[in-house]
């Protein structure tokens, strides 16, 4: 299997490139911020619970991540491999990741994150917020947001740099560029 995380702050495109990968190298996209999304939409036990979290721009609690991989990995046991984007998010659910691939005799295969600075994360965030309405694009909540980044995700750089799987691309320029400096990295 491969199993890519594409890594890095709120606003630098993780999502967007997580899709054109999946789709070029036939695996399954798995974004949390999706799932939630999803959940809080259709107002289900879930999105009751974590709506007022996500509108904070606050972590979801650790567990109920697991819990929530775990049954979308299983729905696809045959896949060749997974793109994971959003998460993992903190020590914690990278280590529960790692032993859940254990589990299905995988790996994390690579980790690549997109450098993009604070200014230009901060004006693609209050655009998006004018096309799609996202309740947490906010100026108050970005901010929240990329704190929440700096203290409870940016450690996960450290660890995967200790396992060799931590690849940076400069994720600033047209999304076809960036899309190609991936594929780079991940055909190497
Ligand atoms: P962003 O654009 O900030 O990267 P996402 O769309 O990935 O945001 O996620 C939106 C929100 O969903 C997050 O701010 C957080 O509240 C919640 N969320 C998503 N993934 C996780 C995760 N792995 N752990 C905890 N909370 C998460």
């Amino acid at each position: 299997m491969f199993n890519l995380i594409i890594f890095g702050p709120p606003g630098s495109g993780k999502g967007t490139q997580s899709i054109k990968i999946a789709e070029k190298y036939g695996l399954i996209h798995i974004s949390t911020g999706d799932i939630f999304r999803n959940e809080i939409r259709n107002k289900t036990e879930i999105g009751l619970k974590v709506k007022s979290i996500t509108e904070k721009g606050e972590l979801v609690p650790d567990e109920l991540l697991i819990e929530i991989l775990k049954s979308v990995m299983d729905k696809h046991k045959e896949t060749k491999g997974f793109v994971f984007d959003g998460f993992p998010r903190t020590i914690v659910q990278a280590e529960d990741l790692d032993n859940l691939m254990k589990e299905e005799k995988s790996s994390i295969s690579l980790v690549i994150a997109l450098d993009v600075h604070e200014d230009e994360l901060v004006t693609r965030l209050l655009n998006r917020a004018k096309e799609t309405g996202r309740k947490d694009d906010t100026e108050e909540v970005i901010q929240n947001r990329l704190k929440v980044y700096h203290k409870q995700t940016k450690p996960l750089i450290e660890f995967y740099e200790k396992q060799n799987k931590f690849e940076l691309v400069h994720g600033v320029g047209s999304i076809e560029d960036i899309f190609n400096e991936l594929c780079e990295v991940i055909d190497s």
